[in-house]
């Protein structure tokens, strides 16, 4: 049976520790979605995900409080729980940790691939331990992944090359990808991008710009290799306010396109 991919809205950005700005995403990148200057087809050209295909749930309403964190939980609960997949729109990277307990509840086995500058594993910051630099601590003290495979990481601190031993983390940081290292993957695979991944060229539009990152090109070639069943994905850390003339809302809406285009193939 085809799987038609929800887009799901996750306006939140108390959690970040910089710049506010993630909230105003998920609006700003349904609108390059469906600007009349591009076409509804992914680029494999099997079938147009157009909003036939790709369902949109709309957006979750998120006090900048604790409570963001259990309805995210709830709503990613109910999708899991009946194997529906979904495309979160971000949001800062916070909400991948209510994201995957919720997952949790439908997948057995899963894989996260993250593609981010940073690994996210802090154990607090600033005091906050639900902090955007923290999810990934929180969903591997609790099990919420079997594996994390991390790609593009560029911005690591002594701390965060600590907690990615302690978790048994899986990094290829930018220097190993250079040198042609990439991830193997199977199973049920949810993909976690911060479009901090991409290099600052490609995507200006984000919170924390970090030098040295993944074309455009790279990441799609990634996401289009990767083995096993892609089974969610969550884009996040879009900072429309820092955009150049809308370069990151079209980056990322081609990613959310290339997305629910290989959800819906892998399900065919
Ligand atoms: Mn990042
Ligand atoms: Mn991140």
């Amino acid at each position: 049976m085809t799987s038609r991919p929800t887009l799901i809205g996750m306006p939140y950005d108390a959690s970040s520790s910089f710049l506010r700005g993630a909230a105003l995403a998920p609006a700003v990148i349904r609108e390059a979605l469906r600007t009349p200057a591009g076409n509804p087809w992914a680029e494999r050209v099997v079938q147009s995900v157009g909003a036939e295909v790709l369902l949109d749930a709309g957006d979750l309403t998120l006090p900048p409080t604790a409570e963001a964190r259990s309805l995210i939980e709830h709503a990613v609960r109910g999708l899991a729980q009946e194997a529906l997949p979904f495309i979160a729109l971000g949001g800062d990277h916070s909400i991948t940790y209510p994201i995957l307990r919720g997952l949790r509840a439908g997948y057995r086995s899963l894989t996260i691939l993250q593609i981010d500058a940073h690994p996210d594993l802090y154990d607090e910051f600033e005091g906050d331990r639900f902090s955007h630099a923290c999810p990934f601590a929180r969903i591997m003290e609790e099990g919420l992944a079997d594996r994390l495979i991390q790609v593009g990481i560029r911005a690591m601190t002594g701390h965060g090359r600590d907690q990615a031993q302690r978790f048994g983390v899986e990094q290829i940081d930018m220097r190993a990808w250079a040198d042609g290292a990439r991830p193997s993957t199977a199973g049920h695979v949810y993909v976690s991008l911060d479009l901090d991944g991409l290099d600052p060229a490609y995507a200006p539009g984000v919170s924390h710009r970090e030098p040295g990152g993944l074309s455009v090109r790279e990441v799609l070639t990634l996401l289009d290799t990767l083995g096993g069943e892609l089974i969610g994905a969550d884009i996040v850390e879009f900072n429309p306010n820092q955009d150049i003339g809308g370069m990151t809302a079209s980056v990322a809406a081609k990613l959310v396109k290339e997305l629910a285009s290989q959800i819906v193939v892998e399900s065919d």
